[in-house]
């Protein structure tokens, strides 16, 4: 079947893709990694670049201007972030390096206080490592059980089990919003509604949700949500963890050290409210004010707005890498899922096709994703993966397309 992408009606991102410098230039590159980390926008540069140039200088504790203006654009930052993903207060926000972090941050500081051997953890075998890896050491302090919600070979997850694997027993549910590897929107309002209902805690990974779909913390209920900033437009080195108010006023702290402290003697010490509680030493100044930047970009631009651009952009990709012979496609229907597309192309090895890729300009990932239990469920030990924003361009899917069938024709003459 022929397809033309003229059927499709992208958003216009001629204009988006000048405010990201990399896109400058005569060829520029069809980055199909954003799922890994997005390009960041000019005015968060421009923003880090005004705090380095002007006022840079340490937060919370210094008695002079420059201080305080850094001071406030950070709390600034954490009020923007706040609002957009509708928690009800800015101190509800703790900036961290990543969501690897968030997510080691609540299992150390409130799994240790509230996972005990007879308890159950509950997972889905979708997770990145980030959002397993954590929970199995804290199976390992605790002696408690990890349990899975298992994927369809839809590549959703296989909800009608999920009543006989909540019980008393489960006391947190942890799970990924949206898949890093199928790009499966996950039922997580209803997920969450029911480990409430056994008395359960949950944590949502949003790092692949926040940057591309609307995300609303309070109507989802979810007790903690963790996202990364270098996925939304942002700079590296900064993450967030939501939580609710009173589950994380009860947190003991996670490290130790400066700006966490009330007061300090020679053998103990009392601890700050939250959100300081939880951010040890000197943040991440200039990145949490960059990532203030970029949700006040992606607001600009609307998160419906970007999450149909990807749609669109996923249904023509889906149907224009379906053309090609020997491919298999893993996950979910287009409509399901966000800007994510993994693929085989049969006897080429993914590493192989990413290089032949690059060639042509085109940069995907390839590999297990972090996601090594999920690979296991598909029998493969690597995929590759092109993952859009909205930056992307149909243009981009036809280079990715044109590449493929490029790398099929060298490799198989190679094999020939
Ligand atoms: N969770 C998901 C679903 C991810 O896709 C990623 C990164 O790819 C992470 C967690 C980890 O994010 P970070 O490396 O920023 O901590």
């Amino acid at each position: 079947m022929h397809v033309d992408r003229n059927e499709f009606h992208p958003l216009e991102v001629d204009r988006i893709r000048e405010d990201f410098p990399i896109f400058a230039g005569d060829s520029p590159i069809a980055y199909l990694d954003s799922a890994a980390s997005s390009q960041t926008a000019r005015c968060v540069l421009e923003a880090m670049d005004g705090y380095y140039e002007s006022y840079r200088s340490n937060i919370h504790r210094g008695i002079y201007h420059i201080s305080e203006e850094a001071t406030a654009a950070y709390e600034d930052a954490r009020q923007k972030i706040a609002r957009f993903i509708s928690a009800r207060r800015a101190s509800q926000v703790v900036f961290t390096r990543n969501t690897t972090e968030s997510i080691n941050l609540v299992a150390h500081s409130w799994g240790n206080a509230n996972i005990g051997r007879d308890d159950e953890i509950l997972l889905t075998v979708m997770e990145h490592h980030s959002n397993l890896v954590p929970w199995q050491l804290l199976a390992e302090r605790t002696g408690a059980t990890l349990r899975f919600i298992e994927v369809t070979d839809e590549g959703l997850l296989q909800l009608d089990d999920l009543d006989q694997l909540l019980t008393e027993r489960t006391k947190l549910v942890a799970i990924t919003h949206v898949s890093n590897v199928l790009g499966t929107i996950n039922p997580v309002w209803e997920i969450t509604a029911a480990a409430h209902s056994v008395g359960a805690t949950v944590l949502i990974d949003a790092a692949q949700s926040v940057p591309h779909l609307p995300v609303d913390a309070q109507a989802l209920d979810c007790d903690f949500l963790a996202f990364s900033g270098h996925k939304m437009c942002g700079p590296t080195g900064v993450g967030v963890l939501y939580g609710k108010r009173e589950l994380l006023e009860e947190m003991p702290p996670f490290l130790g050290g400066g700006s966490m402290i009330r007061a300090v003697q020679r053998e103990r010490s009392t601890y700050a409210d939250v959100p300081a509680r939880f951010e040890a030493g000197t943040p991440a100044i200039a990145e949490a004010i960059g990532l203030g930047h970029a949700v006040d970009y992606l607001e600009k631009i609307g998160l419906d707005a970007v999450h149909a651009h990807e749609q669109q952009i996923i249904d023509y990709a889906h149907q224009k890498l379906s053309e090609i012979d020997g491919i298999t496609i893993y996950g979910p229907k287009p409509r399901m899922k966000a800007g994510v597309i993994t693929f085989n192309l049969e006897g080429i090895h993914p590493h192989d096709l990413a290089g032949v890729l690059d060639t042509t300009g085109v940069a995907v990932r390839a590999g297990h994703h972090c996601a090594q239990p999920l690979m296991q469920h598909y029998g493969v030990i690597a995929t590759a993966r092109a993952s859009f924003y909205l930056y992307n361009t149909m243009e981009d899917v036809d280079r990715l397309y044109d590449g493929a069938l490029k790398a099929q024709n060298l490799l198989a003459r190679r094999q020939g």
